[in-house]
């Protein structure tokens, strides 16, 4: 009873698994994930078997989850089998809908045509590939494991397993990268038909290896002018083979945008599992600890490996949304806008937004500039 009465009750339609391995660190890549490490995997899923148990006994969940996404890290790394058994720790612990999308980050440098029938037979029905470019020396200078060929291999293997939604991302905006290369990528990414395409413009921390070298001269940082028009030109070839450009940095083809992504930045809850995993439940934002042997430490002593949280307050969370919803093609109703309405003439008149179905909606354009201009409506 006490423990029942001490649970507190949520709808909970996202649940995020952190898979903290690669194969190797890329030098771009903050991501929380370890290369090489002496932590096994299997050792790592009896932590999270522990953390899913630990989670369940602390919320009830009237709604059943509706997304579960293989984050990392490289979750392709994972065999079927490992993959499977995560699957049945969260099936036996949390209602999931009957038919959930379930999504796995893969590299294709991991992939193989035995691993993707199996994750298929344990129900993934969305694989997002990490392709990041079809140019083997921008490969090589983003220190990935895979070759441009590799790519169009693993997507005809997916689709021989039977995926049929399929995205792949890539990365524009490298020092020097000029936009016909940059058209190079799009263009055989365009070949192989997938469901969904995100681009993002290379980002760096200072403390990585790529940015030491920026931060130093010895690369040039990437100019801006000529980043922008790769991501205008990006939009505008996408939208003419039939992508909506519905977030920042996602096309879609209809129907296929990411249900999970899109519960991110529509504000619904989600529950991060795994090392650095971030959850958002009853308007608190926690994170998980980052350090894999951490987490596994705080689990063995039976307590939940959460390092902080914090609780948004009403102000923070209007600005969150706006800035959130700001981010998406389907934009913000006009009467959750703050301030005089005529403070949206200079944004339509820039070319940087319009109204559509009651709502203002960047564009293209004004997705370039998306961040300042929520802060700019929030004056
Ligand atoms: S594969 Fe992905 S998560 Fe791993 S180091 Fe590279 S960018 Fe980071």
């Amino acid at each position: 009873m006490f423990i029942l009465l001490s649970r507190l009750i949520t709808i909970m339609p996202g649940l995020y698994i952190h898979i903290p391995f690669c194969v190797r660190k890329c030098p771009y890549c903050d991501f929380y994930s370890e290369a090489e490490t002496e932590v096994s995997i299997p050792e790592f899923l009896r932590a999270l078997r522990t953390e899913i148990e630990l989670r369940a006994e602390n919320w009830i969940i009237p709604d059943p989850a509706e997304t579960l996404f293989f984050g990392g890290g490289t979750p392709s790394l994972l065999s079927a089998n490992q993959l499977s058994i995560i699957l049945h720790y969260l099936r036996d612990s949390f209602a999931i809908q009957e038919f959930p999308e379930i999504t796995v980050e893969a590299n294709p440098g991991t992939l193989s045509p035995e691993k993707l029938e199996g994750y298929r037979q344990e129900g993934v029905n969305r694989l997002s590939i990490g392709a990041q470019s079809f140019l083997n020396a921008e490969l090589d200078f983003l220190g990935r494991i895979h070759r441009a060929d590799e790519i169009s291999r693993s997507v005809r293997a997916a689709r021989e397993a039977g995926f049929g939604n399929i995205g792949l991302d890539l990365i524009f905006g490298l020092p020097d990268q000029t936009l016909s290369a940059w058209r190079v990528s799009v263009h055989q990414a365009l070949e192989l038909e997938p469901e969904h395409i995100s681009t993002y413009a290379l980002t760096w921390d200072n403390e990585t290896p790529i940015g030491k070298r920026i931060q130093s001269g010895e690369l040039p940082a990437p100019d801006e002018s000529r980043v922008s028009d790769m991501y205008l030109w990006t939009s505008e070839i996408l939208r003419s083979a039939g992508y909506a450009h519905y977030e920042v940095s996602n096309f879609a083809r209809p129907g296929f945008r990411c249900r999970h992504n899109e519960g991110y930045w529509t504000g619904r809850p989600y529950l991060g599992l795994g090392p650095s995993a971030h959850s958002f439940l009853h308007e608190k934002r926690s994170w998980n600890l980052r350090d894999i042997r951490e987490y596994i430490h705080q689990l063995r002593l039976m307590k939940l490996p959460v390092e902080g949280e914090e609780e948004l307050s009403y102000a923070q969370r209007k600005m969150e949304r706006l800035a959130l919803l700001l981010r998406r093609s389907d934009g913000i109703p006009l009467d959750e806008l703050p301030g005089n309405p005529e403070k949206l003439d200079p944004f339509f008149s820039e070319g940087l937004a319009s109204i559509r179905d009651g709502r203002f909606a960047l564009t293209p354009r004004g997705f370039l500039l998306a961040d300042g201009i929520a802060l700019r409506l929030a004056d």
